[in-house]
């Protein structure tokens, strides 16, 4: 059992009471009266893992949109389909993602909500508070939830309304989860004014909120920066969304980004595809996360991914997936399979790191092998609106596992982490190893 990436206990187990995990050690040694033993037989016991950047909303998308070079025109297919949408087929679509991050042993997320419907179609009914985090559970998984609602406007006189919108968001969220789950999302250098960057960031700084965004991400995003021109600047202008008296910043975007506060705070960059290496530096140097997205980077046909750089330089990275709008997978080991080539000198628990102590360091959350909470079904989400005093479905019998993973290792290895990255290890769902 590996209670992080970095500390493998041979034959070592988890003692639980009632729902809570309360030793962690060699199987041996644990002796706790009255207590059922399960033999896991081959098994490796995890952390659960943490995909830092996703937007589930997005999920009903999965396989709809083509593999791209131009990300211009892939948001606007984008935008095209999810405009359309009712409600319900948002509320669909999140439990699409739901169920996949779920399945894929995933137990911590950074997810981004675009739209304020988000919010009460995920929250209303389906969740509660805990003294620490935030979750929503599925098939008897908890998820903790880091809730980044996004920003998007390029218009000046706009930019404290949207602000205090978003903040409002906050108290809803707040109203059914605890204030450690709120984020702020402004959306990427080239769909949000300065002004508004601005305000985000020393927001988020003197009132300690999470915060991410996407940044150098393609080659467009430089161009518009730098030059004011190219694809993505045409997007944005044929859009509307660019006031007549908008000049560019003439910088990179995280250079630019960094002058309109990023890096007061923690933050979360998303992607950062073409970060160079005085920005990547500067990244280490004022705790700056980036999330690498290899399926989604895979997707656009990016240049190779500057990870050894970033990891030189003490950046912390984490491996995400990014949604399934650009991506075939929500399970971050999935991506991390993809990743491993890039640098394939780096031992697993590096790689495994990724997607759990690095992930969750990003979000700022804990990623140990760690106490659960009462278990309850996520089922009811199913049911729509109606049907909220049946959301509880409280199954006090089991632990649900949550905070943890449990793999059967399909053949003998030296080091489980190793087998685990390539293939020879299977999810256990916490129903078959419970009973
Ligand atoms: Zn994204």
């Amino acid at each position: 059992m590996a209670p992080t990436p970095h500390e493998l206990i041979r034959e070592g187990g988890v003692l639980c009471r009632a729902d809570r995990v309360v030793a962690v050690g060699r199987a041996d040694g644990m002796d706790a009266a009255g207590a059922q033993r399960i033999d896991l037989g081959d098994a490796l016991i995890l952390p659960g893992f943490v995909n830092a950047h996703t937007h589930l909303e997005l999920s009903a998308l999965a396989g709809r949109l083509a593999p791209t070079c131009d990300f211009p025109g892939w948001i606007c297919s984008l935008r095209a389909h999810v405009t359309r949408w009712s409600l319900d087929e948002l509320r669909a679509s999140i439990l699409r993602g739901v169920r996949e991050i779920a399945a894929a042993g995933v137990t911590g997320i950074g997810n981004i909500t675009a739209r304020p419907e988000t919010d009460a179609a995920l929250f209303v009914g389906h969740s509660r508070a805990t003294d620490d985090y935030a979750f929503c559970d599925s098939g008897g998984r908890r998820i903790h939830w880091r809730c980044f609602c996004e920003l998007l406007g390029l218009r000046e006189e706009e930019a404290e309304g949207l602000l205090e919108k978003t903040l409002l968001r906050q108290s809803l969220i707040d109203s059914f989860w605890p204030r450690a789950a709120f984020g702020l999302a402004p959306h990427a250098p080239y769909s949000v004014s300065p002004k508004l960057l601005r305000r985000c960031f020393e927001v988020a700084d003197a009132k300690q909120i999470a915060i991410t965004i996407h940044a150098a991400e393609t080659r467009e995003e430089e161009r518009f920066c730098l030059l004011g021109d190219g694809a993505l600047f045409d997007m944005v202008r044929e859009f509307g969304a660019l006031p007549d008296e908008w000049r560019p910043p003439r910088k990179r975007p995280l250079e630019y980004l960094a002058e309109m506060g990023l890096g007061r705070s923690p933050a979360l960059v998303a992607h950062a595809n073409y970060a160079n290496d005085d920005e990547i530096r500067w990244m280490a140097a004022h705790d700056i996360s980036v999330a690498f997205c290899p399926t989604s980077h895979q997707f656009f046909d990016h240049a190779p991914y500057p990870l050894r750089q970033m990891l030189a330089a003490g950046v912390n990275v984490c491996v995400a997936t990014d949604s399934l709008a650009s991506s075939t997978t929500l399970d971050p080991l999935e991506a991390v399979r993809l990743a491993a080539p890039l640098c394939p000198e780096l031992p697993a628990a590096d790689w495994i790191a990724m997607i759990t102590t690095n992930a969750a360091r990003a979000l700022n959350m804990k990623c140990e092998i760690a106490p659960s909470y009462e278990p309850r079904r996520l089922d009811s989400l199913d049911h729509g609106e109606g049907s909220q005093s049946r959301s509880s479905g409280e199954n006090p019998g089991r632990n649900a596992g949550a905070g943890f993973n449990v793999f059967s290792l399909e053949r003998s290895c030296n080091h489980p982490l190793d087998a685990l990255l390539r293939g020879d290890a299977r999810l256990l769902s916490p129903e078959s190893w419970q009973t």
